[in-house]
């Protein structure tokens, strides 16, 4: 139950993309449709599953959302700002201080450990180091790679590495979760753990989840699908 006053209640959302029309420019003539007058919502505390074939625009939607794209046609806010109203400077500093982008590559750094991955974010929020460590290690420690901290990513397994991005992704306890097939390079009884730990640990963030997996999109309170 959430009283009126509760800042994770269901009201303002945190995402909201408002009759969302998007088309890649091709080189030739051609371009690729992909969004065709996307509406949706999400709230804080509020965990969305969307799903869709290959190619319907799921990871295109996640882009969006974190103002690695900008659409031209409709509108897409994230706390209250009009992503297209933004400079780029504007939109990676929101990302920065609010949404956390679990890529379905994982896009680790691969010069750096397990650990200093998990830690750069909240070092470039202004976390003091010390804390910063602590906070990664016991996020490591929560996804089940408390013995692998001082690995980089190409001596870790593909489930390892998925772990490394969702516990940098969940340390920081963004405002906005955007998970691309989070679990998709785990197995069965991993993917439920991990799953909980993302949303207890995230239980105030909105978090909107590429899935075509059922149980995960069972998990959310709300799916939404793309055709
Ligand atoms: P999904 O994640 O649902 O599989 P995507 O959002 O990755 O789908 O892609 C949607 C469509 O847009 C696909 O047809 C894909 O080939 C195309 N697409 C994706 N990225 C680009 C790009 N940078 N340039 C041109 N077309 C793209
Ligand atoms: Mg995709």
């Amino acid at each position: 139950m959430t009283s009126p006053s509760d800042p994770t209640a269901h009201t303002t959302p945190v995402l909201s993309f408002d009759d969302v029309h998007y088309s890649y420019p091709k080189r030739r003539k051609e371009i690729v449709r992909v969004l065709r007058g996307l509406s949706v919502d999400v709230a804080a505390g509020e965990r969305v599953a969307l799903i869709g074939r290959s190619g319907s625009g799921k990871s295109t939607v996640l882009s969006l959302a974190s103002g690695r794209l900008v659409t031209p046609v409709g509108t897409v806010t994230v706390v209250g700002h009009d992503l297209a109203t933004l400079t780029a400077d504007e939109r990676a500093g929101l990302r920065l201080q609010h949404v956390a982008h679990v890529h379905q590559d994982f896009r680790l750094m691969p010069r750096y450990s397990a650990l200093e991955n998990v830690e750069l974010p909240l070092r470039l929020q202004g976390v003091a180091p010390a804390v910063a460590r602590e906070r990664a290690r016991e996020a490591l420690e929560r996804v089940g790679l408390g013995h692998r901290v001082g690995h980089r990513p190409k001596h870790l397994s593909g489930g390892e590495q998925q772990r490394v991005a969702i516990a940098r992704a969940v340390v920081r306890q963004p405002t906005l979760l955007l998970a691309d097939e989070p679990t998709g390079a785990l197995d069965v009884e991993l993917r439920d753990e991990i799953l909980q730990l993302m949303f207890t640990l995230c239980a105030a963030s909105a978090i909107l989840l590429v899935t075509h997996d059922p149980a995960v999109a069972d998990a959310a309170d709300r799916t939404v699908r793309l055709s």
